[in-house]
């Protein structure tokens, strides 16, 4: 573990085993965590707070800078573990350091660039000031598909304002967030002469159960960045809520993207591709229910087949795959049992729909397409974390939207035309924190992102994430003229 600026063991001594997804083969082990681990990292991590909190915002932004240019010293070796614990092919690993990059370098820009306010009072010789100050001891919990970025959405945001931080990675995937907080805690700025205190960022490993629980729980974390599910978001307010804890939740969704007669057909087969099979379909900002209407439907369902049947499965390690593992084995079972209950419903799996051959070793499953799908079955009312897309046949756009919008989700949506009046209906109606025309796109830093529904609370992200890291102090001045 990270804690306190150094690498730890657990106070209990016990570790635990992180093994390959591709392959079933031990990786590497790491600590067991426990709650008195949670403890000692809240004690780091306010300790360092009372100085980093001090640091001047300039050099916040540059020792979160110089933590960048680190990451990029080893941004091999981080992708190369990321794809070892993970699954993911090592194209897509690259990719997300490259995005935890691109974040955590937008919040080192933004840090010196916050602002206050000055308000004109009724009284004569009192004016007020709105002032913005860090919370405190924050933490992060994140989850496995995305490890990394989703650690730098929190990390960027929380020490750019001046607080500090403890990460609670998914169990299955600690390693490459060990070392990217481990480098982070490093930085240094004033040509050397300053460093980010230890115990400014802290990585504690462990189950949800134990170490994300002590975490909630704990009186002096003041504010929980929860990444994951919508279940356990649901417990994360539930024990957050009487502690009084400022709370944000990124959770789950199902993605409508609504294919118009008049769009760039191949061009939406193509991001129809990537946004429901990228990262073996495992994003909470994925395509998960596709309407594509009556007039193109053939032509663009034989588009996409075509790319599908066309990728290649296998290890993510091996240059030649384009689809790595499902990250769990029991993420497999699950996604069997949601395709089985759509085929046993009348739908048509008209692309894989099964695991493929000569892969044993790992939790592999074909990219696949459901034709039919009844609007009753899992595929459609569950979120579905899998390469699996359910695809449906619309002629009227205000029904398909209506469609779109029967989830309790409302992460992200998208529309494809080149109509004005068809996108501006959709960009309106649609129940979406994200809404994209002719696009998909995966969180831009520069944009707020984040849900509504049951899909999550605040926001990622942009200049907006800052706000939900600091607390707003309303100050009166007089008697000073
Ligand atoms: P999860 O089970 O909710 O786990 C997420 C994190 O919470 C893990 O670190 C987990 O630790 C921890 N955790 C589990 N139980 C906990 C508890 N009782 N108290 C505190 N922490 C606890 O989610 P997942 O199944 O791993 O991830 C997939 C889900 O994340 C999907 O629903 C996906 O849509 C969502 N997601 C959302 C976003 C977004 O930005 N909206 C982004 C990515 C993923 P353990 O690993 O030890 O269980
Ligand atoms: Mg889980």
């Amino acid at each position: 573990m990270l804690i306190g600026g150094s690498r730890v063991g657990s106070v209990s001594g016990r570790t635990y085993e992180v093994c390959n997804p591709a392959t079933g083969e031990l990786v590497d082990t790491v600590p067991l965590g426990t709650p008195e681990d949670v403890h000692q990292a809240v004690a780091a991590a306010e300790k360092a707070f009372a100085e980093w909190a001090e640091t001047s915002a300039e050099d916040r932004g540059i020792a979160l800078a110089n933590a960048c240019e680190l990451i990029k010293e080893h941004a091999a070796e981080i992708a190369q573990l990321l794809t070892s614990e993970q699954g993911k092919t090592l194209f897509e690993a690259n990719l997300e350091v490259h995005h935890l990059l691109h974040g955590l370098e937008f919040y080192a820009g933004l840090a010196s660039k916050q602002r206050g306010s000055y308000v004109p009072l009724p009284q004569k010789g009192a004016y007020g000031l709105v002032i913005r100050q860090p919370i405190g001891v924050c933490a992060g919990i994140v989850p496995w598909n995305f490890p990394l970025t989703l650690m730098g959405t929190k990390v960027g945001p929380a020490l750019a304002a001046g607080n500090t931080i403890i990460i609670k990675p998914a169990s299955t995937t600690p390693l490459a967030t060990l070392r990217t907080a481990e480098l982070i805690q490093q930085a240094v700025y004033a040509g050397g002469k300053g460093k980010l205190p230890p115990g400014a960022i802290n990585v504690v490993t462990g189950s949800g159960a134990e170490v994300g629980e002590a975490l909630l729980a704990h009186p002096r974390v003041r504010r929980i960045a929860f990444t994951g599910s919508t279940e356990v978001g649901r417990h994360v307010m539930e024990v957050a809520g009487p502690l009084i804890k400022r709370v944000t939740l990124e959770l789950g969704g199902s993605d409508p993207m609504i294919v118009c007669e008049d769009a760039d057909v191949p061009a939406a087969a193509r991001m129809a591709d990537a946004g429901r099979y990228f990262n073996c379909g495992q994003m909470c900002l994925g395509v998960k229910r596709l309407f594509v209407h009556a007039a193109v439907y053939d032509d663009f369902v034989g588009q996409l087949r075509a790319i599908l049947e066309k990728k290649v499965v296998g290890p993510g390690n091996d240059k030649a795959s384009r689809m790595g593992p499902l990250h769990l084995a029991y993420q497999r079972q699950e996604i069997e049992e949601q395709v089985e209950d759509a085929r046993s419903r009348g739908a048509h799996v008209t692309v894989g729909g099964a695991r493929p051959s000569g892969l044993d070793a790992g939790n592999f499953y074909l990219p696949t397409l459901i034709e039919d799908a009844r609007w009753d079955s899992r595929v459609v009312r569950e979120e579905v974390f899998g390469p699996v897309l359910p695809v449906f046949k619309f002629d009227d756009l205000d029904e398909a939207i209506q469609l779109a919008n029967d989830t309790e989700y409302g992460l992200g949506a998208s529309i494809w035309t080149r109509n004005l009046v068809a996108a501006n209906r959709a960009v309106e109606r649609l129940q979406a924190g994200n809404v994209w025309v002719n696009s998909l796109h995966y969180g831009y830093d520069e944009l707020p992102f984040g849900g509504v529904k049951a899909s999550g609370l605040g926001r990622e992200h942009g200049p907006e994430a800052l706000d939900y890291y600091v607390e707003t102090k309303a100050v009166v001045m007089a008697g000073l003229s």
